[in-house]
Protein backbone atom coordinates (compact mmCIF):
# COMPACT_ATOMS: atom_id res chain seq x y z
CA UNK A 1 0.00 0.00 0.00
CA UNK A 2 2.72 2.26 1.17
CA UNK A 3 4.61 1.54 -2.09
CA UNK A 4 2.08 2.11 -4.28
CA UNK A 5 1.18 5.85 -2.55
CA UNK A 6 4.89 6.53 -2.84
CA UNK A 7 4.48 6.11 -6.79
CA UNK A 8 1.16 8.06 -7.18
CA UNK A 9 1.87 11.98 -8.78
CA UNK A 10 1.99 14.63 -5.65
CA UNK A 11 -1.50 16.07 -5.85
CA UNK A 12 -3.19 12.38 -6.89
CA UNK A 13 -6.15 11.66 -5.12
CA UNK A 14 -7.42 7.41 -4.41
CA UNK A 15 -9.62 5.49 -2.16
CA UNK A 16 -10.03 2.35 -0.80
CA UNK A 17 -12.95 -0.22 0.34
CA UNK A 18 -13.58 -2.30 3.23
CA UNK A 19 -15.53 -5.20 2.96
CA UNK A 20 -17.05 -8.10 5.59
CA UNK A 21 -17.30 -11.60 4.69
CA UNK A 22 -20.92 -12.53 4.15
CA UNK A 23 -22.13 -15.23 6.50
CA UNK A 24 -24.78 -16.72 3.26
CA UNK A 25 -24.13 -18.61 0.21
CA UNK A 26 -26.25 -15.80 -1.37
CA UNK A 27 -24.44 -12.66 0.73
CA UNK A 28 -21.20 -14.37 -0.85
CA UNK A 29 -23.00 -14.41 -4.67
CA UNK A 30 -23.98 -10.74 -3.99
CA UNK A 31 -20.93 -9.58 -2.92
CA UNK A 32 -18.73 -11.17 -5.76
CA UNK A 33 -20.67 -9.55 -8.40
CA UNK A 34 -20.57 -6.22 -6.38
CA UNK A 35 -16.59 -6.80 -6.18
CA UNK A 36 -16.07 -6.96 -9.78
CA UNK A 37 -17.96 -3.76 -10.59
CA UNK A 38 -16.21 -1.79 -7.80
CA UNK A 39 -13.32 -3.04 -8.90
CA UNK A 40 -14.10 -1.23 -12.21
CA UNK A 41 -14.48 2.43 -10.11
CA UNK A 42 -10.33 1.72 -9.18
CA UNK A 43 -9.67 1.50 -5.53
CA UNK A 44 -6.18 1.64 -4.80
CA UNK A 45 -6.75 -1.44 -2.33
CA UNK A 46 -9.50 -3.33 -0.63
CA UNK A 47 -9.47 -4.51 3.18
CA UNK A 48 -11.46 -7.44 4.73
CA UNK A 49 -12.41 -7.46 8.06
CA UNK A 50 -11.92 -9.98 10.86
CA UNK A 51 -14.42 -10.99 13.14
CA UNK A 52 -13.98 -10.63 17.07
CA UNK A 53 -11.27 -13.43 18.68
CA UNK A 54 -10.69 -15.32 14.79
CA UNK A 55 -14.94 -16.06 14.29
CA UNK A 56 -15.01 -15.91 10.49
CA UNK A 57 -11.05 -16.75 10.08
CA UNK A 58 -11.53 -19.04 6.73
CA UNK A 59 -14.46 -16.62 5.17
CA UNK A 60 -12.02 -13.50 5.85
CA UNK A 61 -9.32 -15.55 4.31
CA UNK A 62 -11.07 -16.79 1.34
CA UNK A 63 -12.60 -13.34 0.66
CA UNK A 64 -8.94 -11.64 1.13
CA UNK A 65 -6.98 -14.68 -1.23
CA UNK A 66 -9.87 -13.83 -4.22
CA UNK A 67 -9.61 -10.31 -4.01
CA UNK A 68 -5.97 -10.57 -3.97
CA UNK A 69 -5.49 -13.31 -6.79
CA UNK A 70 -8.98 -13.71 -8.52
CA UNK A 71 -9.53 -10.29 -8.55
CA UNK A 72 -5.96 -8.70 -8.85
CA UNK A 73 -6.48 -6.35 -6.22
CA UNK A 74 -4.28 -4.99 -4.10
CA UNK A 75 -5.42 -6.83 -0.47
CA UNK A 76 -5.04 -5.54 2.93
CA UNK A 77 -6.43 -8.06 5.86
CA UNK A 78 -7.59 -6.90 8.88
CA UNK A 79 -5.86 -9.49 12.15
CA UNK A 80 -6.88 -9.19 15.86
CA UNK A 81 -5.05 -10.42 18.18
CA UNK A 82 -7.18 -10.30 21.62
CA UNK A 83 -8.99 -13.10 22.44
CA UNK A 84 -7.08 -15.68 20.36
CA UNK A 85 -4.04 -17.75 19.93
CA UNK A 86 -0.75 -17.43 18.73
CA UNK A 87 -1.46 -20.98 16.07
CA UNK A 88 -4.40 -18.65 14.78
CA UNK A 89 -2.44 -15.67 13.96
CA UNK A 90 0.48 -17.38 12.53
CA UNK A 91 -1.89 -19.46 10.47
CA UNK A 92 -3.29 -16.35 8.65
CA UNK A 93 -0.15 -14.29 8.24
CA UNK A 94 1.15 -17.45 6.17
CA UNK A 95 -1.97 -17.87 4.51
CA UNK A 96 -1.90 -14.59 3.52
CA UNK A 97 1.36 -14.70 1.90
CA UNK A 98 0.70 -17.95 0.13
CA UNK A 99 -1.81 -15.91 -1.40
CA UNK A 100 0.46 -13.35 -1.98
CA UNK A 101 -1.68 -10.54 0.10
CA UNK A 102 1.16 -7.87 1.56
CA UNK A 103 -0.82 -5.52 4.00
CA UNK A 104 -1.68 -5.88 7.26
CA UNK A 105 -4.44 -4.03 9.02
CA UNK A 106 -2.91 -4.79 12.66
CA UNK A 107 -5.51 -4.71 15.56
CA UNK A 108 -6.23 -5.46 19.44
CA UNK A 109 -9.74 -6.34 18.08
CA UNK A 110 -12.43 -6.81 21.21
CA UNK A 111 -14.11 -10.05 22.75
CA UNK A 112 -16.28 -11.91 21.15
CA UNK A 113 -19.35 -11.20 22.83
CA UNK A 114 -19.99 -13.06 26.50
CA UNK A 115 -15.83 -13.31 26.91
CA UNK A 116 -13.54 -11.22 28.42
CA UNK A 117 -11.27 -9.01 27.36
CA UNK A 118 -7.52 -10.63 27.13
CA UNK A 119 -8.73 -14.56 27.64
CA UNK A 120 -7.06 -16.93 25.16
CA UNK A 121 -3.38 -17.45 25.14
CA UNK A 122 -2.95 -13.83 26.41
CA UNK A 123 0.56 -13.47 25.15
CA UNK A 124 -0.85 -10.63 22.87
CA UNK A 125 -2.79 -7.72 25.19
CA UNK A 126 -2.86 -4.52 22.66
CA UNK A 127 -2.32 -3.81 18.75
CA UNK A 128 1.71 -3.08 19.02
CA UNK A 129 2.61 -6.63 19.99
CA UNK A 130 1.22 -7.75 16.83
CA UNK A 131 3.02 -5.12 15.44
CA UNK A 132 5.83 -6.42 17.25
CA UNK A 133 4.80 -10.26 16.39
CA UNK A 134 4.90 -10.09 12.41
CA UNK A 135 7.81 -7.57 12.54
CA UNK A 136 9.94 -10.11 14.52
CA UNK A 137 8.50 -12.76 12.11
CA UNK A 138 8.14 -11.78 8.90
CA UNK A 139 10.65 -8.32 8.75
CA UNK A 140 9.34 -6.14 5.97
CA UNK A 141 7.40 -8.55 3.90
CA UNK A 142 4.23 -6.93 5.09
CA UNK A 143 3.40 -3.65 4.74
CA UNK A 144 1.70 -2.68 7.98
CA UNK A 145 -1.84 -0.47 9.15
CA UNK A 146 -2.93 0.37 12.36
CA UNK A 147 -5.77 2.13 13.86
CA UNK A 148 -6.37 5.59 14.76
CA UNK A 149 -9.34 7.17 16.63
CA UNK A 150 -9.48 10.64 15.72
CA UNK A 151 -12.06 11.48 18.99
CA UNK A 152 -10.06 8.81 20.91
CA UNK A 153 -10.84 5.20 21.74
CA UNK A 154 -13.66 3.71 24.40
CA UNK A 155 -13.48 0.78 26.07
CA UNK A 156 -16.53 -0.78 26.16
CA UNK A 157 -19.63 1.34 27.54
CA UNK A 158 -16.89 2.98 29.51
CA UNK A 159 -16.94 6.61 27.75
CA UNK A 160 -14.98 8.22 30.65
CA UNK A 161 -11.43 7.61 29.27
CA UNK A 162 -12.31 8.73 25.38
CA UNK A 163 -9.85 11.04 25.08
CA UNK A 164 -7.06 11.31 22.12
CA UNK A 165 -4.91 12.17 24.85
CA UNK A 166 -5.13 8.72 26.30
CA UNK A 167 -4.60 6.88 23.50
CA UNK A 168 -1.65 9.20 22.16
CA UNK A 169 1.25 7.21 23.56
CA UNK A 170 -0.15 4.03 22.97
CA UNK A 171 -0.24 5.34 19.06
CA UNK A 172 3.15 6.58 18.78
CA UNK A 173 4.47 3.35 20.19
CA UNK A 174 2.60 1.10 17.68
CA UNK A 175 3.57 2.99 15.02
CA UNK A 176 7.69 3.12 15.97
CA UNK A 177 7.03 -0.94 16.45
CA UNK A 178 6.87 -0.51 12.76
CA UNK A 179 3.50 0.42 11.44
CA UNK A 180 3.47 1.80 8.34
CA UNK A 181 -0.06 3.62 7.98
CA UNK A 182 -3.14 4.89 9.77
CA UNK A 183 -6.50 4.50 8.90
CA UNK A 184 -8.98 6.18 11.15
CA UNK A 185 -12.22 5.02 12.68
CA UNK A 186 -15.44 6.42 11.13
CA UNK A 187 -16.33 9.85 11.74
CA UNK A 188 -18.24 13.35 10.99
CA UNK A 189 -16.73 15.91 12.58
CA UNK A 190 -14.24 16.92 9.82
CA UNK A 191 -12.94 19.51 12.48
CA UNK A 192 -11.71 16.60 15.36
CA UNK A 193 -10.23 14.87 11.91
CA UNK A 194 -8.11 17.75 11.23
CA UNK A 195 -7.06 18.36 14.35
CA UNK A 196 -5.94 14.66 14.70
CA UNK A 197 -4.04 14.54 11.69
CA UNK A 198 -2.07 18.06 12.33
CA UNK A 199 -1.04 16.32 15.88
CA UNK A 200 -0.14 13.04 14.88
CA UNK A 201 1.95 14.78 11.91
CA UNK A 202 3.57 17.09 13.86
CA UNK A 203 4.69 14.67 16.73
CA UNK A 204 8.48 14.64 17.38
CA UNK A 205 8.27 11.36 18.92
CA UNK A 206 6.73 9.52 15.88
CA UNK A 207 9.55 8.35 13.47
CA UNK A 208 8.90 9.74 9.88
CA UNK A 209 5.78 11.60 11.35
CA UNK A 210 5.61 14.10 8.69
CA UNK A 211 5.00 11.28 5.95
CA UNK A 212 3.01 9.08 7.03
CA UNK A 213 0.37 8.01 5.18
CA UNK A 214 -3.25 8.63 7.47
CA UNK A 215 -6.35 7.55 5.48
CA UNK A 216 -9.54 9.18 7.58
CA UNK A 217 -12.35 6.48 7.40
CA UNK A 218 -15.33 7.24 6.07
CA UNK A 219 -18.84 5.39 6.21
CA UNK A 220 -21.74 6.51 3.68
CA UNK A 221 -25.02 6.89 5.11
CA UNK A 222 -27.44 4.49 3.68
CA UNK A 223 -30.43 5.26 6.20
CA UNK A 224 -30.81 7.52 8.99
CA UNK A 225 -31.52 4.77 11.58
CA UNK A 226 -27.95 2.72 10.26
CA UNK A 227 -26.29 6.07 10.50
CA UNK A 228 -27.18 6.81 14.18
CA UNK A 229 -26.42 3.65 14.90
CA UNK A 230 -22.97 3.60 13.22
CA UNK A 231 -21.96 6.46 14.92
CA UNK A 232 -22.87 5.53 18.00
CA UNK A 233 -21.15 2.22 18.56
CA UNK A 234 -18.34 3.95 16.81
CA UNK A 235 -18.50 6.57 19.30
CA UNK A 236 -18.36 9.24 16.57
CA UNK A 237 -20.04 12.16 18.00
CA UNK A 238 -22.11 14.02 14.43
CA UNK A 239 -21.88 18.02 14.00
CA UNK A 240 -25.31 19.47 14.38
CA UNK A 241 -24.78 21.04 10.76
CA UNK A 242 -24.99 17.71 9.97
CA UNK A 243 -27.45 16.37 12.09
CA UNK A 244 -29.57 19.17 10.98
CA UNK A 245 -29.40 17.79 7.20
CA UNK A 246 -31.66 15.17 8.03
CA UNK A 247 -34.76 16.69 9.56
CA UNK A 248 -37.87 14.29 10.76
CA UNK A 249 -39.72 14.51 7.40
CA UNK A 250 -36.80 12.92 5.62
CA UNK A 251 -35.75 10.22 7.92
CA UNK A 252 -38.26 7.55 7.22
CA UNK A 253 -37.20 8.12 3.08
CA UNK A 254 -34.19 6.37 2.92
CA UNK A 255 -33.89 7.00 -0.48
CA UNK A 256 -33.76 11.07 0.54
CA UNK A 257 -31.28 10.17 3.09
CA UNK A 258 -29.16 8.27 0.82
CA UNK A 259 -28.84 11.64 -1.60
CA UNK A 260 -28.19 13.43 1.60
CA UNK A 261 -25.42 11.48 2.85
CA UNK A 262 -23.71 11.74 -0.69
CA UNK A 263 -23.61 15.22 -0.56
CA UNK A 264 -22.63 15.00 3.04
CA UNK A 265 -19.31 12.62 2.29
CA UNK A 266 -18.50 14.58 -1.00
CA UNK A 267 -18.50 17.88 1.36
CA UNK A 268 -16.74 16.57 4.06
CA UNK A 269 -13.98 14.97 1.51
CA UNK A 270 -13.76 18.36 0.12
CA UNK A 271 -12.59 19.87 3.57
CA UNK A 272 -10.45 17.28 4.24
CA UNK A 273 -8.24 17.28 1.08
CA UNK A 274 -9.15 21.20 0.95
CA UNK A 275 -7.97 21.77 4.63
CA UNK A 276 -5.07 19.49 5.03
CA UNK A 277 -3.18 21.31 2.08
CA UNK A 278 -4.00 18.07 -0.02
CA UNK A 279 -1.85 16.09 2.29
CA UNK A 280 -4.48 13.74 3.14
CA UNK A 281 -5.49 12.33 -0.70
CA UNK A 282 -7.05 8.89 0.24
CA UNK A 283 -10.13 8.17 1.53
CA UNK A 284 -10.72 5.11 3.27
CA UNK A 285 -14.45 4.13 2.98
CA UNK A 286 -16.22 1.49 5.37
CA UNK A 287 -18.46 -0.10 2.79
CA UNK A 288 -20.51 -2.21 4.87
CA UNK A 289 -20.81 -4.43 1.82
CA UNK A 290 -22.73 -1.33 -0.34
CA UNK A 291 -22.50 0.05 -3.45
CA UNK A 292 -24.09 2.56 -4.51
CA UNK A 293 -23.92 5.23 -2.37
CA UNK A 294 -19.94 5.14 -2.78
CA UNK A 295 -20.11 5.04 -6.45
CA UNK A 296 -22.31 8.33 -6.45
CA UNK A 297 -19.82 10.13 -4.24
CA UNK A 298 -16.75 8.96 -6.35
CA UNK A 299 -18.43 10.16 -9.33
CA UNK A 300 -20.09 13.15 -8.38
CA UNK A 301 -17.20 14.35 -5.86
CA UNK A 302 -14.40 16.81 -7.51
CA UNK A 303 -11.50 15.22 -5.17
CA UNK A 304 -12.30 11.64 -6.16
CA UNK A 305 -13.49 11.80 -9.51
CA UNK A 306 -10.85 12.29 -11.39
CA UNK A 307 -9.78 8.72 -10.78
CA UNK A 308 -12.39 7.48 -13.42
CA UNK A 309 -11.50 7.41 -16.76
CA UNK A 310 -14.62 6.01 -18.05
CA UNK A 311 -18.25 5.37 -17.34
CA UNK A 312 -17.27 2.58 -14.82
CA UNK A 313 -19.74 4.29 -12.26
CA UNK A 314 -22.83 3.14 -14.66
CA UNK A 315 -21.57 0.01 -14.15
CA UNK A 316 -20.69 -0.18 -10.85
CA UNK A 317 -24.58 1.32 -9.46
CA UNK A 318 -26.56 -1.83 -8.32
CA UNK A 319 -29.88 -1.96 -6.19
CA UNK A 320 -28.19 -2.33 -2.86
CA UNK A 321 -29.94 -5.71 -2.09
CA UNK A 322 -28.71 -8.58 0.08
CA UNK A 323 -25.60 -7.24 1.52
CA UNK A 324 -25.82 -9.72 4.32
P1 LIG B 1 -4.97 -0.80 20.57
O1 LIG B 1 -4.16 0.11 19.75
O2 LIG B 1 -4.28 -1.94 21.23
O3 LIG B 1 -5.71 0.09 21.67
C1 LIG B 1 -6.77 -0.45 22.44
C2 LIG B 1 -6.96 0.34 23.72
O4 LIG B 1 -5.91 0.04 24.63
C3 LIG B 1 -6.96 1.85 23.54
O5 LIG B 1 -7.89 2.40 24.46
C4 LIG B 1 -5.54 2.26 23.91
O6 LIG B 1 -5.49 3.56 24.43
C5 LIG B 1 -5.20 1.22 24.98
N1 LIG B 1 -3.78 0.81 24.99
C6 LIG B 1 -3.03 0.48 23.92
N2 LIG B 1 -1.79 0.10 24.33
C7 LIG B 1 -1.78 0.19 25.68
C8 LIG B 1 -0.80 -0.07 26.70
N3 LIG B 1 0.44 -0.47 26.39
N4 LIG B 1 -1.16 0.12 28.00
C9 LIG B 1 -2.41 0.54 28.32
N5 LIG B 1 -3.38 0.81 27.41
C10 LIG B 1 -3.06 0.64 26.11
N6 LIG B 1 -12.28 -5.03 15.02
C11 LIG B 1 -12.42 -6.32 14.65
O7 LIG B 1 -12.75 -7.19 15.47
N7 LIG B 1 -12.21 -6.70 13.34
C12 LIG B 1 -11.83 -5.82 12.39
O8 LIG B 1 -11.64 -6.20 11.23
C13 LIG B 1 -11.67 -4.45 12.76
N8 LIG B 1 -11.28 -3.52 11.86
C14 LIG B 1 -11.07 -2.22 12.25
C15 LIG B 1 -10.61 -1.29 11.32
C16 LIG B 1 -10.38 0.03 11.70
C17 LIG B 1 -9.86 1.02 10.68
C18 LIG B 1 -10.64 0.45 13.04
C19 LIG B 1 -10.44 1.87 13.46
C20 LIG B 1 -11.10 -0.48 13.97
C21 LIG B 1 -11.31 -1.82 13.60
N9 LIG B 1 -11.75 -2.77 14.52
C22 LIG B 1 -11.91 -4.09 14.13
C23 LIG B 1 -12.09 -2.38 15.88
C24 LIG B 1 -10.88 -2.50 16.85
O9 LIG B 1 -10.46 -3.84 16.94
C25 LIG B 1 -11.33 -1.97 18.22
O10 LIG B 1 -11.56 -0.60 18.14
C26 LIG B 1 -10.46 -2.33 19.40
O11 LIG B 1 -11.19 -2.02 20.58
C27 LIG B 1 -9.14 -1.57 19.48
O12 LIG B 1 -8.25 -2.03 18.57
P2 LIG B 1 -6.85 -1.24 18.33
O13 LIG B 1 -6.07 -2.03 17.37
O14 LIG B 1 -7.11 0.17 18.06
O15 LIG B 1 -6.21 -1.41 19.81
Amino acid sequence: IVEKYRQLPEDAAFFSLEFFPPKTETGLRNLMARLGRMSALNPMFVTVTWGAGGSTQSKTLELAATCQKELGLTTCLHLTCTNTDREKIDHALKTAKDNGIKNILALRGDPPRGEDLGSGSGEFRYAVDLVRYIRKHYGDYFCIGVAGYPEGHVEGSDDSEQSVEHDFPYLVEKLNAGADFLVTQLFFDVDKFLEYEKKVKSCKEIKNAKDLLILPGLMPINGYQLFNRAAKLSHASVPKEIQDRFPDSIQGDDNKVKEVGVQVLIEMIDKIYGNSDKKIRGFHFYTLNLEKSIAEIIDRSPVLSKILENDDVENAIDEDVDAD
